[in-house]
């Protein structure tokens, strides 16, 4: 019987974790397939407040684990499957049948990435296909590559990509771009990247090959298809949050991420932290202070049941 039971290893999870191991509360943290979460595929971390030159994503989530597990916090390797959330105390159960019972619970399970649908992309997951160029963009050296989107995720992966890639087409559905300034302007200006605007991906060319080899693109206002020679195509077009074992128990908005106030879910010793419960600021930093007040909330909450 746990305290506090912590579901993700992202800033999220593991300030939550930094806060309610200082206040003794000897959290367990449940670590899932992704441990970290979306930070550890993104090399600059230029942000975070506290490194002026930037930090690698890998090594600030390394850094947060190394403090929670300084003051007491425990890590368990798991997914979460499904919940019961009807009684006391709280039951969490994993992939592999354990269950782990505890006082309060702080979710903080992230979001994941999202791919664009069609079953070309599908057929050539890992032939070519990524969401992140991060983790798969080395494999690519001077041969042509494309990023699908146009938010900073889209930036950041076509920036990245232009390390590598002899070129980096960009497919934007739109005309202008929803990233911010700064990083738009940094692709506008990179002489590497060529940007295809009003354009979707019709077509990941080539199944019949087991390979990426091209692009069909469709311009939507005129329609006009073209093919694009590329090696890999890498979507950047956004997430969606991993809060499928709470359908039906937790409240959530038409997108499916948690509601909360002030961290608080619609259930009593139930907190959510970070991106699955934030679809607007998806920031590490915001996913870190609100880590921080589901952990303060957690501990009130604990403190009330006189335990
Ligand atoms: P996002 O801001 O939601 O952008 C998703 C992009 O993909 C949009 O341009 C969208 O087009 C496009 N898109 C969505 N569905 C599509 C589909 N089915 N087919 C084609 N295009 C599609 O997501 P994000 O870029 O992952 O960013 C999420 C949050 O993290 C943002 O708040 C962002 O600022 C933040 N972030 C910050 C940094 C940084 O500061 N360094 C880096 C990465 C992310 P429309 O524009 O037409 O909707």
């Amino acid at each position: 019987m746990q305290n506090v039971i912590i579901i993700g290893t992202g800033p999220a999870g593991l300030t939550a974790a930094i806060y309610t191991a200082r206040a003794n509360l000897k959290p367990v943290v449940i670590e899932g397939n992704q441990p970290g979460g979306q930070l550890t595929t993104t090399t600059d971390v230029e942000n975070y407040p506290g490194f002026p030159e930037g930090i690698d994503g890998t090594t600030l989530v390394m850094k947060m684990r190394e403090q929670a597990e300084r003051f007491g916090a425990t890590f368990l390797r798991g997914e979460v499957v499904k919940v019961d959330f009807t009684g006391r105390p709280l039951k969490i159960v994993l992939d592999e049948g354990q269950t782990v019972e505890g006082s309060s619970v702080i979710i903080a399970s992230g979001a994941s990435a999202k791919y664009i649908g069609i079953e070309s992309e599908q057929k050539l997951m890992g032939r070519g296909v990524s969401a992140c160029a991060t983790c798969d963009g080395a494999l690519y050296r001077d041969v042509p590559v494309a990023v699908v989107g146009g938010g900073d995720t889209a930036m950041e992966e076509a920036l990245f990509l232009t390390r590598f890639a002899s070129k980096v087409s960009l497919i934007h559905r739109r005309n202008e771009f929803r990233a911010s300034k700064i990083m738009s302007d940094r692709v506008l200006n990179h002489p590497k990247i060529e940007i295809h605007w009003d354009s979707v991906v019709e077509e990941v060319l080539d199944v019949s090959r087991n390979e990426v080899t091209g692009l069909r693109l469709k311009n939507v206002k005129s329609g006009t298809l073209t093919e694009i020679p590329v090696q890999a195509m890498f979507a950047a077009i956004g997430h969606e949050p991993n809060t499928k074992p709470y359908a039906g128990i937790l409240t959530m908005n038409e997108a499916k991420y948690l509601v909360t106030t002030h961290t608080r879910t619609n259930v009593p010793g139930v907190f959510a932290c970070g991106d699955v419960q934030d679809p607007h600021y998806r920031q590490a930093v915001t996913a870190a202070g609100s880590g921080c007040m589901a952990a303060l909330e957690a501990e009130r909450f604990l403190g009330s049941l006189g335990g």
